[in-house]
């Protein structure tokens, strides 16, 4: 996990060892679904974490305080599961900083090459990947980007062609890529797979989609869908259905874990408000007025609030009002389901899948290519896979 030490990284670190010690139900996880339990997806067991991450803090530490901000009884947990996270610990890398901003950066204590290139980035990174295989004898690597969420690059102005594109690595401080493609670039170039769980740049841009292809590896994004965007994606459908007019749809987000904090900067946060605002537009086919807002407040710790407020017109042009709450513990609601792509991916890649997977689209705001951001309509297109998968499995054995 690129990320390994924040929020959604250690709740889904502990959540693995706590299923692989037994004893827990494996609720919010889609993986577990009845619809998926003939396709031959690896057991948890199976599975062996490490990373990298910017901060010098342990794992294990980083554990407890999610539990203590979210309110959470799961210090026992944490506690019985203390050995295997030191172990994982261990395996945690220095990352990069290149091109993430200064508010990211500021939070970097680890001691890191400061000074290499872009490329000298993706080589210490792909080293790392691979010694991790070697020495824990995998059969495959799935990376999963949770890292902080990156200001936003223009990716129209990036070359399109892997050929043209890869000469960027070169260019020192004027390379235009931030950390997260250079993790990607890293994974991919060996034929392990990417996940891109945040809304950064990561494996958007073509040219990445083409090495992902060359080397014969799979990968997708971005910004998993875990809250307030998956209700809009499961609501909006309604109002076309029954034909009613939204003529504003608000949604004001309040939450106070370090994620929040990087969010707060305005550039940060631009990468997510375009993630999260985007897909009403495209369910309508129309553009209602919309806003969302996303503010730090410190005390709401790891419990979000999302309020959205949609003001639509019925028959005879009558305004109406629709409100929701969403209250949610952020890294909870993510954590299954990075667990989930991690696993659905590496059967994907068994089974001899390359490039971007648009079968993976309802768990992400912005996924990858996709006109589809209808939730049910998304759901669909991994049952329609799970389905072709289990009739191939069904042939195998007979
Ligand atoms: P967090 O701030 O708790 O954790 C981020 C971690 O990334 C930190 O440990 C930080 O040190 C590390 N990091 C930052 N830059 C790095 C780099 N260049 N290389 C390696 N490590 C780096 O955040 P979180 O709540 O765990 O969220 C993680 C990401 O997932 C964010 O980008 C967030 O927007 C995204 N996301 C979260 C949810 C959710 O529901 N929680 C949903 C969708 C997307």
């Amino acid at each position: 996990m690129v990320g390994a030490k924040g929020g959604v990284a250690s709740t889904a670190t502990l959540g693995l060892v706590a299923l692989q010690r037994g004893g827990i139900v494996p609720v919010g996880m889609v993986s577990q679904l009845p619809l998926f339990q003939q396709l031959g997806l690896a057991d948890w067991d199976r599975f062996v974490i490490a990373g990298h991450d910017i901060r010098r803090v342990p794992l294990i530490d980083e554990v407890l305080r999610m539990a203590g901000e979210s309110r959470i009884a799961l210090a026992s947990v944490a506690e019985q599961c203390r050995t295997e996270l030191e172990q994982i610990d261990e395996r945690i890398r220095p990352g990069t900083i290149f091109g993430v901003g200064e508010t990211i950066a500021a939070l970097a204590d680890l001691e890191m090459p400061r000074d290499e290139t872009p490329r000298q980035a993706v080589e210490r990174l792909g080293r790392d990947m691979a010694e991790f295989v070697r020495t824990e004898k995998l059969s495959h690597l799935v990376v999963v980007n949770v890292a902080s969420t990156e200001p936003p690059v223009d990716v129209s102005k990036l070359p399109t062609r892997w050929t043209e594109f890869e000469p960027l690595l070169d260019l020192g401080r004027q390379c235009p890529l931030p950390a997260s493609s250079l993790y990607a670039i890293a994974a991919l170039e060996a034929g392990y797979s990417y996940i891109n769980f945040t809304p950064s740049l990561g494996d958007a841009p073509a040219a990445i989609d083409e090495l992902a292809r060359l080397r014969g590896a799979c990968h997708y994004g971005c910004d998993g869908k875990t809250g307030e965007t998956l209700m809009k994606s499961v609501l909006a459908p309604m109002f076309t259905r029954r034909n009613l007019q939204v003529m504003s749809w608000v949604g004001h987000n309040i939450f106070g874990n370090m994620d929040g904090r990087v969010l707060d900067d305005p550039a940060n946060k631009r990468t997510k408000v375009d993630s999260k605002d985007r897909l009403v537009r495209e369910i309508l086919g129309y553009r209602p007025k919309t806003l969302v807002s996303i503010e730090y407040v410190s005390d709401l710790g790891d419990w979000k609030t999302a309020w959205d407020h949609i003001h639509f017109a019925g028959f005879l042009g009558v305004p109406m009002t629709l409100q929701f709450t969403w209250q949610g513990s952020d890294s909870f609601l993510a954590a299954p389901l990075v667990l989930d792509l991690a696993r659905l991916t590496e059967l994907a890649r068994r089974r001899g899948h390359v490039g971007a997977m648009p079968f993976l689209a309802s768990f992400f705001k912005s996924p990858h290519g996709a006109s589809e951001h209808r939730f049910d309509r998304q759901f669909l297109m991994l049952e329609q896979w799970a389905e072709e998968v289990a009739k191939s499995e069904d042939q195998k054995s007979s």
